[in-house]
């Protein structure tokens, strides 16, 4: 059997993508890895997809997940290992066997990046977290660090402002790159507090962790802080070490307007691609554009067969 489109990933850009391509005429599957998600459903509130005021990330991904479902979009859960051209076909090698398909959409998203810190890898799941909507819960009334600067970093301290005792923001500078909004909020929290210019060295424990060793790049000053938990939030990486189309030096794929790759029949969507802005909204919009630009690509590719 050959489809006309794979989409790997189940984020807002595959979904999107899904709910177009069903819609032009195209036999289409989604796989994805674990269940329908994307990283947006590790996010606590949703301020800016228009429609909703405040939404919470996974109830706004399981209303994507219900519009593709009732589309018609297909979704098999596989692993995808490899994606590659074969004549005029794609073969996208899965965990449990090979499939084949006239295009592909890339909808494989980021993941976050580690900071590389002594004790980072062994606290993992000990203390050491990416996520406070996942983890936050088990630090209520504890003392927790949060590093980074970003919109990620802000928006997971007031989740963690919420329920544990206190909320150290660690930050290399001495601005955050966050948004206006959510800087407004988290300097407003009273259990929220900032170290800047500090940088954490190591994370110190036993069976859990206990202690952060930090530094304050300014002053040269180190010293420890007793801590129940880490969240990290210094970026994200993408998931596309699986196929062989043009990246960028962090890995991100370089697409055109069109969402195409330098492979022909090969496109890719939201936070995998090389792009300026990384959101749902953003993600959906690529996943559109990239699903009328496959059935573009299949319907000349069937009218080059006939
Ligand atoms: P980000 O914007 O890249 O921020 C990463 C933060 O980590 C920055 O403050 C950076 O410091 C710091 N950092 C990076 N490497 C570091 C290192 N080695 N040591 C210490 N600190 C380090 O990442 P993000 O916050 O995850 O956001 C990623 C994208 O997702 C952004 O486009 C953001 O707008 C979007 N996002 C949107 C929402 C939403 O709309 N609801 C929520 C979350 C994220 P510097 O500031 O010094 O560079």
């Amino acid at each position: 059997m050959v489809y006309d489109l794979i989409i790997v990933g189940g984020g807002p850009g595959a979904l999107s993508a899904g709910i177009y391509a069903v819609r032009y005429g195209l036999d289409t599957l989604v796989l994805e890895k674990g269940f329908v998600s994307g990283q947006i459903s590790t996010t606590g509130d949703v301020e800016n997809y228009p429609g909703f005021i405040s939404i919470k990330g996974m109830d706004l991904m399981e209303k994507f997940s219900e519009h593709a479902k009732a589309a018609g979009v297909v979704v098999e859960n596989r692993e995808v290992i490899g994606v590659k051209s074969d004549g005029d076909h794609k073969i996208v090698t899965t965990d449990s066997g090979d499939l084949k398909a006239i295009s592909v959409i890339i909808a494989t998203g980021a993941k976050p990046r580690h900071l590389g810190v002594p004790g980072e890898e062994e606290f993992r799941g000990k203390g050491v977290s990416y996520c406070a909507t996942c983890d936050g819960p088990f630090f209520k009334d504890r003392n927790v660090i949060v590093v980074g600067g970003g919109e990620s970093a802000i928006t997971d301290s007031l989740i963690l402002a919420d329920r544990a005792a206190s909320v150290c923001v660690v930050h290399r500078r001495n601005e955050l790159r966050a948004s206006q909004v959510l800087q407004e909020r988290a300097f407003g929290k009273p259990n929220i507090e900032f170290s800047w210019n500090t940088i954490l060295e190591e994370i110190i424990g036993d069976s859990v962790v206990r202690e952060v060793a930090l530094r304050n790049t300014s002053t040269n000053e180190e010293w420890r802080s007793l801590i129940d938990g880490v969240f990290i939030y210094v970026g994200n990486e993408p998931n596309t070490e699986f196929v062989d189309v043009e990246k960028d030096g962090y890995g991100f794929i370089v697409t055109d307007e069109r969402m195409a790759t330098s492979e022909d029949g090969i496109f890719a969507v939201g936070d995998c691609r090389k792009t300026v802005l990384r959101q749902v909204i953003t993600a959906a919009s690529d996943g559109a554009i990239a699903a009328y630009e496959a059935y573009e690509y299949v319907s000349a590719m069937k009218s080059k067969g006939e």
